[in-house]
């Protein structure tokens, strides 16, 4: 039973500002679709999903007795532009203790309108929530900060998009929903007692540390920052493109959240992009740490009147911790590519090898995971052929890795085998979504393993460009 592991959201200790109470919509027909056990005995729930379970994780039951279910306000830049949002279709549950102390926030989104659904229908698909599902666990096989769906479930409701499809309810694992767009909504519609009462709140949440620090809320702003800045790198060595950058999903947890038009990338171009919506590429690969540059500034900018007494002497803050960005960028940028070619000591003089190996993988519409997989295993004697036709490149290459202490280890950790080939994930979802979930689940349990043999590479949707969506 998880309403046993459930207590109410240490959100509803904000003001009502931050956002409304509701009832979610029952489910005419609910049945599982996912549970996911892994995640649950990770969060310290131990128990055998039963039939309240369901009714409870599709919305048709609320949680137990007394427990307040609310969705959340914020606001946020969504392609630039500043708008006013909140959970549209969200409903937060409550939250649970992990036995290692952290606090997870379960929220379910497709549970019916809010107060913020202006005019959608507060419902969801199936295959953008079973996507929810695949993103996050893959992403957390490979140690990358995300959050997790801890259960899919149908609800048995057609629900319209372009056609009829069958209507699902994912339960999301998050370290919090606090993201940019809440910092901007609680400073732009709210003023600076809902400012520091909302980072007083995520301080303790995510950042204890710094409580009782001399400047707590300047030191918070840069560590957001430095968090972003490593998750955005570590997507960018995986050739993930999140799709959707907009401030209302940046998670101040440092979690990837959000998985509706994302993809990977397989044959190498810097501005590769996949959403259907993004027609100027402004979220494409390689414009990814511009645009969490961006995104910082936006939070510093929202943080001003905490930063200092002095207004001019605000501004000089956000101006330096904006303009520190591109430099924890650029850290964990080098830290991360570092790894995937075997160098643990990052120099300067790498980034000419690691460009240049990038320009001949455009060249040569090179697949992004296979070449770095077979530089790992043409370094480890595996293969005799390189991935690549570059002898002076490759020379060069490996008189490098010769002056790092173990670049095999860092190599293999960094360079999976496995990623969710876009087609080979959206057949499963499709599939999925004309009834069958056998491929899916099967799907999902080899992106547990990112190490093994990777997949038969020809989809069996034939080939055609590959386009993803928001808002499902
Ligand atoms: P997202 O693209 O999922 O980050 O959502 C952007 C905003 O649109 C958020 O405020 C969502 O809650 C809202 N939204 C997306 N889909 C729906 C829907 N079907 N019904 C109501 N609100 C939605
Ligand atoms: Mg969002």
């Amino acid at each position: 039973m998880i309403g046993r592991y459930l207590r109410e959201s240490s959100y509803l200790n904000l003001p009502e500002f931050f956002y409304s109470l509701i009832q979610t919509d029952p489910a005419p027909h609910p049945e599982w679709a996912v549970f996911n056990r892994s995640l649950a005995r990770d969060l310290g729930m131990d128990f055998e999903e039963d039939q309240d379970d369901l009714l409870i994780l599709s919305g048709s039951q609320p949680p137990p007795p007394g427990l307040r279910v609310l969705a959340q306000a914020y606001s946020g830049h969504q392609f630039g532009h500043f708008t006013k949002l909140g959970d549209g279709r969200a409903a937060v549950l409550g939250e649970v203790q992990a036995p290692d102390g952290t606090i997870w926030e379960l929220q379910l989104k497709g549970s019916g309108p809010t107060p913020y659904a202006r005019r959608g229908d507060g419902k969801a698909v199936l295959g953008p929530m079973l996507r929810e599902h695949a993103i996050g666990e893959y992403l957390h096989a490979l140690g990358i900060p995300t959050t997790r769906a801890l259960s899919v479930v149908l609800t048995g409701e057609p629900v319209w998009r372009e056609a009829f499809k069958p209507g699902a309810v994912v339960c999301r694992a998050a370290k919090s929903h606090l993201r940019v767009g809440t910092f901007e909504h609680a400073s732009y519609f709210g003023g600076p007692e809902q400012l520091r009462l909302l980072a007083d709140f995520a301080i303790q949440r995510h950042y204890p540390h710094l409580i009782g620090e001399p400047h707590p809320y300047i030191e918070f702003v840069r560590q957001v920052g430095q968090a972003q800045a490593d998750l955005v790198a570590r997507w960018m060595a995986l050739g993930f493109i999140h799709g959707v950058m907009n401030t209302d999903n940046v998670a101040i947890s440092g979690q990837s959240i959000d998985f509706g038009p994302c993809a990977f990338m397989e044959e190498y171009r810097s501005d590769r992009r996949f959403s259907s919506i993004d027609t100027e590429g402004r979220y494409a690969w390689g414009r990814q740490p511009a645009i969490a540059a961006w995104n910082h500034a936006r939070f510093s900018e929202a943080l001003i009147p905490l930063l200092a007494d002095d207004e001019t002497r605000a501004l000089e803050v956000a101006q330096t911790l904006s303009d520190e960005f591109g430099t924890w960028m650029l850290a964990s940028l080098r830290r991360h590519f570092g790894f995937k070619l075997g160098f643990e000591n990052y120099k300067e003089g790498d980034d000419e090898l690691l460009n240049q190996l990038l320009v001949f993988m455009e060249k040569t519409q090179a697949d992004y995971t296979t070449t770095f997989r077979g530089l790992t295993d043409f370094l480890a004697g595996r293969v005799d052929r390189p991935p690549i036709e570059n002898g002076d490149w490759l020379l060069r290459w490996q008189r490098r890795t010769e002056s790092s202490p173990e670049p095999l280890a860092s190599m293999e950790a960094a360079n999976p085998r496995r990623i969710p080939r876009n087609w080979i994930l959206q057949d499963a979802l499709d599939t999925a979504e004309a009834g069958d979930l056998g491929p899916y689940l099967e799907l999902a349990s080899h992106l547990r393993d990112p190490w093994g043999d990777d997949f038969e590479r020809s989809p069996r949707t034939p080939r055609r460009p590959f386009v993803t969506f928001c808002g499902t």
